[in-house]
């Protein structure tokens, strides 16, 4: 039977329960069809991956009972990606691969060119945490609420750097600005921005730019669309900074055929 990863809010420990939502129940017993004692893996972002035995209680309502720990806990990197909201299917999307590419924060960043108003922070939370299930990530991103940039500026950490895609030229291709930094830059924690589909404003770019550790980039000669910049730009950053520079560790033959994840 093919293992279902799923993300919970409980602690993770061996031995105990870890109670599963109602959406959860839904999924296993009506899609799935999963009897009692199928084997589920589970993962709450600060306790690492867990196996566990799914265990119904009463009609509608089922418990994971949790045995052994399968992983443990990693660091990953600190990366928020800063991105101006676009339409639904587009910010889902965002949502959906931000996740798989390992982004730390969603933040949404109301600017003066961005179209549209209304965020679904829930909508975008259930893609994340779907998108983490899938990916075998023992972390699930935290979407924050939107915020405009003039706010999001005034209040930016200390030593957070900041990599701003700017098409608009000037600036170094991203390969130039972020390869063969050392390894102290690297490890800083970071933030991405992309602009809205009219693209920043020139007085945003510059508010942008007196962020102490900031530095503006193209990648490269073609207008992307804000949800491809965004992805595009995260995708360089790990290879270049963060966690692609690592070797992919090995898992066994069986690890991704025997999952399926809801
Ligand atoms: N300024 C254009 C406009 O008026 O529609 C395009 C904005 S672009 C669709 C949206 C965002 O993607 C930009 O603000 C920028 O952050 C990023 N972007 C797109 N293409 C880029 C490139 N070639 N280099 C750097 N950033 C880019």
């Amino acid at each position: 039977m093919s293992v279902s990863r799923l993300f919970v809010e409980a602690d993770l420990a061996a031995g105990i329960e870890a109670p599963l939502s109602e959406a959860q129940v839904h999924y296993l017993r009506h899609v799935m069809r999963r009897p009692d004692g199928a084997p589920l893996l589970l993962f709450n972002g600060r306790d690492g991956e867990w196996q566990a035995a799914l265990a119904g209680r009463g009609k509608k309502s089922a418990v994971a009972e949790i045995g052994d720990q399968t992983r443990v806990q990693a660091a990953e990197p600190d990366v928020w990606l800063c991105f101006a909201p676009v339409k639904r299917a587009r910010i889902d999307y965002i949502a959906e691969k931000a996740t798989e590419l390992g982004a730390a924060v969603l933040q949404p960043v109301l600017t003066r060119h961005t179209a549209v108003e209304r965020v679904n922070v829930e909508r975008l939370r259930a893609n994340a945490i779907e998108a983490a299930e899938q990916t075998e990530r023992l972390s699930v991103p935290e979407v924050r609420d939107p915020v405009d940039l003039a706010r999001l500026l005034a209040a930016w950490p200390e030593g957070r750097r900041l990599l701003i895609c700017d098409e608009t030229g000037g600036g170094p291709p991203i390969a130039e600005a972020l390869g063969g930094l050392d390894a102290a830059v690297r490890a800083a924690p970071w933030a991405i921005a992309i602009g809205p589909e009219g693209g920043f404003a020139a007085e945003e770019l510059t508010a942008l730019r007196r962020i102490k550790d900031v530095v503006a980039v193209g990648l490269g000669p073609r207008i992307l669309r804000a949800d491809t910049a965004a992805l595009a730009a995260l995708a360089c950053w790990q290879a270049l900074v963060g966690d692609w520079r690592q070797p992919t560790p090995r898992l066994q033959a069986d690890y991704r055929t025997s999952r399926v994840t809801v």
